[in-house]
């Protein structure tokens, strides 16, 4: 009660701004991740890893658009980018040089693919890839995993959702292996494709056991199922996202995220003898339009995004000082034996307050933590999750773990 009372008294014009909100979104909310309460803040702007609400307090952004945004705020190389590309018309109504600059550097990087189609989100990304390989290998069934998440619109019975999706699917736990092989031995001739984020985002940041990974690969491969990577977060993982830093190469990807440059964007792309059923000229060419799939200001900035701030060495380094981050923060919760951990994979990590391995998150206890971290001046999910943007660095980490520290003892 203390804590939300002090987060009234610090966001009146966030609080104000809701109430506008509500007269025109369904609760003040137009991507239900955002809700947090007793209300979320509205943020008014942005420069590198800092953020600044509409009451003017400041924060580290430790956030980073949910993983999207990896450059950090009002980049002048994307700036540059999206303006030059905007200077020579937008909306062309054909095909640009763009497009095919941003596939070839994706198709470079990723070692699953070999062709791609650009879309305008994540969800659309993964969309697409269950129709590709539900027509392409005749076959109805998906395989997913508790916990997963593939797009907003995509419901895979989780008992409490309204909405499902309008074909057959498996949803099995994650990261276990046995469970995976019953499935095949029962249903593997009906199997389209296995749909699986390398590590599981939105479901708290659950990094995919290496030899659970490779056992989807192992069954997929025997019983004629499509591999698919949800790789919309893990991308960032290496040049070639987590299958590269993991070894094991699926038979299609899908992406999203950090290859716009900040701007919209989704792309799906896999073997050519998959992604070649798309080429128009065929007589059994699948259906695939969107206006905006390859608009020049999300392809030039996808392309400045991969050449300026993408490269091997830069995403190693984030990496690492996420990798370093997690055991940091382990260290501090050792200390004050509070119930908190941290799981996750390079620089996207999920806060959890829970007392042992597998018990249930203790939710009044983390949003207690992040009302003080907030008060303190450093911005992440209610939910926890934490992703790092290129330009935090070690005095942003150090005072952060100082505010966890704080926190903690508050
Ligand atoms: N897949 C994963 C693993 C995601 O984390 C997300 C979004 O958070 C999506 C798909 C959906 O992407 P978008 O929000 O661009 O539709």
């Amino acid at each position: 009660q203390v804590a939300i009372a002090c987060y009234r008294a610090r966001n009146p014009g966030s609080a104000e701004m809701l109430e506008r909100a509500r007269q025109v979104l369904p609760g003040g909310n137009t991507r239900s991740s955002l809700w947090a309460n007793p209300f979320p803040l509205c943020i008014a702007s942005g420069q590198g890893c800092h953020i600044r609400d509409v009451d003017g307090n400041d924060y580290v952004d430790m956030l980073g658009e949910f993983t999207a945004g990896i450059f950090g705020h009002s980049s002048p190389v994307l700036a540059e980018a999206i303006a030059t590309a905007h200077a020579r018309g937008i909306n062309l109504s054909s095909h640009t040089p763009y497009e095919v600059e941003l596939a070839e550097r994706l198709c470079a990087r990723f070692p699953s693919l070999e062709r791609l189609r650009f879309a305008n989100s994540g969800t659309e990304a993964n969309l697409m890839a269950l129709m590709a390989a539900r027509l392409v290998t005749k076959r109805d069934r998906i395989v997913v995993f508790r916990g997963g998440y593939h797009g907003g619109v995509l419901t895979f019975g989780d008992g409490v959702s309204p909405v499902d999706v309008p074909f057959d699917y498996a949803c099995l736990p994650y990261n276990d292996i046995a469970a995976a092989e019953a499935e095949f031995a029962q249903s593997g001739a009906r199997i389209a494709a296995v749909l699986v984020e390398p590590m599981q985002g939105a479901g708290g940041c659950v990094p995919g056991d290496p030899a659970f990974l490779a056992a989807l690969r192992r069954l997929s491969e025997a019983h004629g199922a499509i591999l698919i990577f949800d790789e919309v977060q893990t991308a960032r993982m290496s040049v070639g996202g987590a299958q590269a830093r993991l070894g094991i190469i699926p038979d299609m990807t899908t992406l999203g995220k950090i290859f716009g440059g900040g701007l919209a964007f989704g792309a799906f792309g896999g073997r050519a003898e998959i992604m070649d059923r798309f080429d128009p000229a065929r007589a059994d060419a699948l259906p695939h339009a969107g206006t905006f799939n390859n608009n020049s200001l999300t392809m030039a900035a996808g392309v400045a995004a991969i050449d300026h701030y993408l490269g091997a060495e830069a995403l190693e380094a984030l990496f690492q000082r996420g990798e370093d981050l997690q055991r940091r923060l382990t260290a501090v919760f050792a200390e004050t034996g509070l119930p908190f951990a941290v799981t996750g994979m390079g620089a996207i990590m999920n806060l959890h307050a829970r007392s042992g391995e597998g018990a249930a998150t203790d939710r009044k206890l983390l949003s207690l933590l992040h009302f003080r971290m907030q008060e303190r001046g450093y911005y992440f999910a209610a939910r926890g999750l934490i992703a790092l943007s290129l330009p935090v660095g070690e005095n942003e980490i150090r005072g952060f773990l100082t505010a966890i520290e704080q926190g903690l003892q508050a």
